[in-house]
């Protein structure tokens, strides 16, 4: 057996000892003498699994009790469609910032039910920064505001949030878990699994109590996000196997020293491969330097005719999927939790050796 380093954005590599702790679990969980895939949504022992794996989150993101976990089922394109059908009951407009591809599909998608107001937009300067805060024209009237914190393609992230009384819903798909945040200053958060929590199947969503009163009973019952808090996200059979994955993340997280501990291997992972970046004349990144993704790292090579042999190389290398998005080109390295450090290195290495071949 021999693994790689994988660098795709998503379905992301997941923790070798996650891998290995579902592999020795997979034909009897916990004497239970079946997998999770075999078992009664509704038996004593998933719902044990659906119970750790909220408690663990509930501890690792700090979530006070005035939160409701879900667990969405679509992917968080889908959530782009069931934010503004669950929260623009009885107001005529959302606000949106638009950072780039993902809060434009969101924007998109929004503008099928409801008025989207954008109060922002870096999109003049082709997405390589973020709008100033304090010239949005926010509207506080709006149903909420709805912003992506790190933008996946673009590898641009932001941590500071605007100031607002507007509940603040946050697409947080390639960055949860990866830095510290105040659940408190979100109305929802969001995000799609297959980054940083497990397999792709499941959305996590966070969402203020509050705000499930605005659910219209017109809602389709699977997609009405009070619906789902009233029955523990098990409106039907929820994806069993990725909420058990989920909770071994969530646990192997713990045991690495929580979302702290992963911020700060993190900070020093992006600030590695960019001051390797910055320092070349080979490799450049766009991004504003401020916002720069710690998350999702594209990079350009100065004679762009060498980007094919630099995929087919690093691919040889065991450098797996580094690509850019097919709607940008280039490369992009991901190297969300999971990624360690050694991944990193391995990857300034070969970039370094590649430079040197065909600088
Ligand atoms: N938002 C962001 C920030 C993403 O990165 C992605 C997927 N890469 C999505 C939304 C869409 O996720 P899904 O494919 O689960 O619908």
């Amino acid at each position: 057996m021999s693994r790689v380093y994988n660098f795709c954005s998503g379905p992301a590599a997941l923790p070798e000892a996650v891998l290995k702790k579902a592999q020795a679990e997979l034909l009897d969980w916990h004497g239970a003498g079946v997998s999770v895939m075999e078992m009664s949504h509704r038996s004593t022992e998933f719902m044990s699994i659906l119970a750790s794996t909220k408690a663990r989150l509930k501890r690792l993101l700090e979530i006070g009790d005035d939160y409701e976990i879900l667990f969405v089922q679509g992917g968080a394109s889908t959530m782009f469609a069931q934010i503004p059908a669950n929260l623009t009951s009885g107001y005529d407009s959302a606000c949106y910032l638009d950072t780039g591809a993902w809060s434009t599909k969101a924007i998109n998608e929004a503008k099928k039910y409801t008025n989207v107001k954008v109060v922002g937009s870096s999109k003049s300067d082709n997405y390589t920064s973020v709008p100033n805060f304090d010239q949005l024209a926010l509207d506080e009237s709006a149903a909420y505001l709805h912003l992506c914190s790190n933008e996946t393609i673009g590898g641009l992230e932001f941590a500071d949030l605007p100031e607002t009384d507007l509940p603040i819903v946050a697409d947080l798909s390639s960055t949860i878990l990866s830095r510290k945040i105040d659940v408190n200053k979100y109305g929802v958060i969001y995000a799609g699994a297959q980054k940083n929590v497990g397999p792709a199947g499941i959305v996590i969503c966070i969402i203020r109590k509050d705000l499930l009163a605005r659910c219209d009973d017109k809602l389709p019952t699977i997609w009405n996000f009070a619906n789902l808090a009233k029955h523990d996200s098990m409106v039907n059979t929820p994806p069993t196997f990725a909420i058990y994955l989920a909770d071994l993340v969530f646990e192997w997280l713990e045991e690495q020293g929580g979302v702290e501990a992963m911020e700060a291997i993190n900070k020093k992972k992006a600030q590695t491969l960019y001051d390797y970046i910055d320092q070349s004349a080979f490799y450049a990144n766009p991004i504003d330097p401020a916002f720069r993704s710690r998350m999702n790292v594209p990079f350009t090579l100065a004679d762009d005719s060498l980007e094919a042999r630099f995929l087919e190389e690093s691919d040889a290398a065991g450098l797996r999927t580094l690509a850019g998005h097919r709607s940008v080109g280039g490369m992009r390295a991901s190297i969300y939790n999971a990624m360690p450090m050694e991944g990193v290195e391995a990857l300034i290495d070969f970039m370094k050796a590649f430079e040197k071949r065909y600088g």
